[in-house]
């Protein structure tokens, strides 16, 4: 009986780069040298394996490390985040009953509130770094690490990553949602809260966004756009 014939894609449909667990991060450069952050010396920066850190040899401050599978977590977490603000913005996440009155509050509704309430400095800074923010963020890291899957880097990626890295402390959505849980134990006592599906998302968004920026080490993202621009 002949054997059943074998149905392969060819390689160049699907260039997927096969992740080698275990091994470095590609980089462009063998020698490397790095700063600490912290005390300022500067040592040599070995490759390191899935999971490695280094410490500087100074002062001991984590230097850098290679987080595993990092390019399909910041990928996944990113996607993740990006679907969670979307169901965040589209629906409420909570409704206040206070003396027959009933408010269905969202992010754009806080920031209008603020507005109506005569600060619009305060609705703006709102806007930019609870909406705004978050999003260019997730969508930078996204337009980033999915194409270096495949080992490519889109047009600009050099400029997303700069403004990547100065804006990561501009995006302040775990702190709205810590403000917004305590006020939320002040409001308890005087009006009926329930509780939505864009609030979980809230939270989801604030998880995801975590494992997408930690998902990989910068050192790694910058050692792997340079080898793709050099391609
Ligand atoms: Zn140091």
């Amino acid at each position: 009986m002949p054997p059943p014939p074998v149905f392969r894609l060819p390689s160049s449909v699907f260039p997927l780069k096969r992740h080698h667990h275990g091994l470095p991060w590609p980089r462009l450069h063998r020698e490397e040298k790095i700063a600490c952050g912290f005390c300022d010396a500067v040592q040599q920066a070995p490759p390191l394996r899935e999971g490695e850190a280094a410490y500087c040899v100074h002062c001991g401050e984590l230097l850098y490390q290679n987080r595993p599978r990092s390019l399909s977590r910041a990928t996944g977490f990113s996607i993740a985040a990006l679907i969670f603000m979307a169901l965040a913005h589209a629906f409420p996440f909570l409704t206040m009953s206070a003396a027959g009155s009933r408010t269905e509050l969202t992010l754009v509704a806080c920031a209008r509130a603020l507005s109506a309430d005569g600060e619009p400095l305060l609705a703006w800074l709102c806007v930019i770094f609870t909406i705004v923010a978050p999003v260019l963020l997730t969508a930078g890291l996204l337009y980033l690490c999915a194409p270096l899957m495949l080992g490519r880097a889109l047009p600009g990626a050099r400029w997303i990553a700069r403004t990547f890295q100065r804006s990561e402390p501009w995006s302040m959505l775990e702190v709205f949602l810590l403000g917004f849980i305590v006020s939320l134990l002040k409001l308890g006592s005087v009006a009926e809260i329930h509780f939505h599906v864009g609030l979980w998302a809230l939270v989801a968004v604030v998880l995801s966004l975590a494992g997408a920026t930690a998902g990989i080490d910068r050192r790694e993202l910058w050692d792997r756009l340079e080898l793709a621009f050099a391609r």
